[in-house]
């Protein structure tokens, strides 16, 4: 067994190509539908929101995709990424269990994120794109596509969640020493944002009434196009950079996972991590647990129904088959472990019905008693999200504790929380409490699913 405990690869050891899981799959995913006509949507239906080269991905059946020279220039500002062995933790545990984590925070931005939105800002400007508009929640997303819009010469606007607007008023400063303008959301700017201030003029907004605003101002303009940080099967294709690395790192050292447990809102990073080693599990090669995490307060796998949803709150966009708690859900402000959006992608959704996936919901008091620890012994303060993964880790470790077992336990560190320390402040203050699965609210957004 290798004694090491950061896992490098060299430059020329990076990955020059993404993975597509979906050929592999025993039966494809079921089609998006056009929210008007419930037929499944064409690449011409999508052209006022993405560019070609993104939506020919969206729908590719190529197993793999190469990644552009322009975009591994990028990439190798910081990738190839560390894979770390969390000695420090293990032995705080006291578990025979070996516990590593791939650490995405080295990126500009802080996340796993900047890997697809280079990529999609690069598509974008070789097409003739002018500006891409999104929208943001904990200001991740956003301050990745202002970075990578900067890169590629683009405008980038973001509506970012109001709740957060307020709460992180730095990530606000991030994206706009990229060049990037950002309002809140719900705004005056668009239909979508004035009809929900009309109803309630504090709302706190949400992710799917942010994706209406950037939505509706994209396709009112041919030279703006929309950029989706999660969900969407080129977002995943573009994180499975993520995966591969660690299969080479994890081949330098002689290991394997045997549970893998990582968070999810959209799927991005779970998706990223994990598609790799489940295309080698499907080739019966190994066989490890894979688990996404989600929060208690926005369990869409858990909790949620499996049927066709918007991605967003104004019914803007087309309806795709996932597991979701409506599309009008919004999470409780109290809750500040992040990951609230209330679908969750439509691939991941399908690979989970498919049963090669299993998924836990995790209360939010746990996970940032799991963060504490990581950070007082691995130094990493994470990212709210990842507090969920490495909360899972913790689990699985004391188990391996109890029953003498020595697996190998791989998870994401997807970013670091640089940016969310007023969370941390609230959590060591014991201003963190679990707030349960709102069972009401999520029943009445379900009353709201589409009919198809
Ligand atoms: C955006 C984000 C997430 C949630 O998105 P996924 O698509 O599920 O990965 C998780 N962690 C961090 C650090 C993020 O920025």
């Amino acid at each position: 067994m290798s004694d090491a405990t950061k896992i490098m690869l060299d430059e020329s050891e990076m990955p020059t190509q993404w993975y597509n899981i979906v050929p592999d799959l025993p039966e494809p995913p079921p089609p998006p539908l056009h929210p008007g006509t419930k037929q499944p949507v064409g690449p011409e239906d999508l052209a006022p929101l993405f560019p070609m080269a993104l939506i020919m991905q969206e729908v590719s059946t190529d197993s793999y995709v190469d990644i552009p020279g322009e975009v591994l220039d990028v990439y190798r500002l910081w990738r190839p990424t560390p894979l770390y062995r969390a000695r420090r933790l293990e032995k705080s545990l006291d578990t025979p269990a070996r516990i590593y984590y791939k650490y995405e925070g080295v990126s500009p931005a802080g996340s796993h994120k900047p890997n697809t939105a280079v990529p999609q800002a690069f598509y974008n400007a070789r097409e003739g794109i002018r500006k891409l508009t999104t929208e943001t929640g904990a200001g991740q997303w956003g301050s990745a596509l202002a970075f990578a819009s900067a890169l590629f010469g683009l405008e980038c606007e973001v509506w970012q969640v109001a709740a957060s607007f307020d709460q992180k008023p730095y990530r606000k400063s991030m994206m706009e020493t990229w060049g990037a303008s950002v309002h809140s959301s719900p705004s005056m700017l668009t239909a979508a944002g004035r009809a929900i201030l009309e109803q309630d003029p504090n709302s706190p907004g949400s992710l799917g009434i942010a994706i209406s605003e950037a939505v509706e101002a994209a396709v009112q303009d041919p030279t703006i196009r929309y950029a989706l940080g999660s969900v969407l099967n080129h977002v995943l294709l573009h994180q499975t950079i993520i995966g591969e690395e660690t299969i080479r790192q994890f081949e330098k050292i002689g290991e394997s996972p045997d549970v893998i447990v990582a968070c999810t809102g959209g799927g991005s990073n779970f998706s990223g991590l994990s598609f790799p080693f489940l295309r080698e599990k499907m080739a019966g090669k190994i066989n490890p647990t894979i688990r996404a995490i989600e929060p208690a307060a926005c369990p869409s796998f858990t909790k949620g129904v499996y049927a066709y949803d918007y991605g967003d709150t104004a019914g803007m966009t087309p309806l795709m088959k996932m597991h979701t708690l409506g599309h009008d859900f919004i999470p409780d402000p109290i809750h500040a472990g992040g990951l609230r959006y209330h679908g969750m992608s439509p691939l991941l959704s399908h690979i989970y019905e498919l049963g090669l996936i299993e998924a836990t919901a995790i209360g939010q008091v746990e996970c940032f008693e799991s963060a504490i620890r990581f950070a007082r012994t691995e130094g990493i303060i994470p990212a709210p999200e990842p507090t969920h993964a490495i909360a899972a880790a913790i689990r699985e470790a004391e188990a391996c504790k109890e029953s003498g077992e020595e697996k190998v336990i791989l998870t994401a560190v997807c970013g670091h929380g640089h940016f969310d320390l007023a969370s941390y402040d609230k959590f060591l203050a014991g201003e963190i409490t679990d707030y349960d699965y709102p069972e009401g609210k999520v029943a009445e957004a379900l009353a709201h699913l589409p009919e198809v």
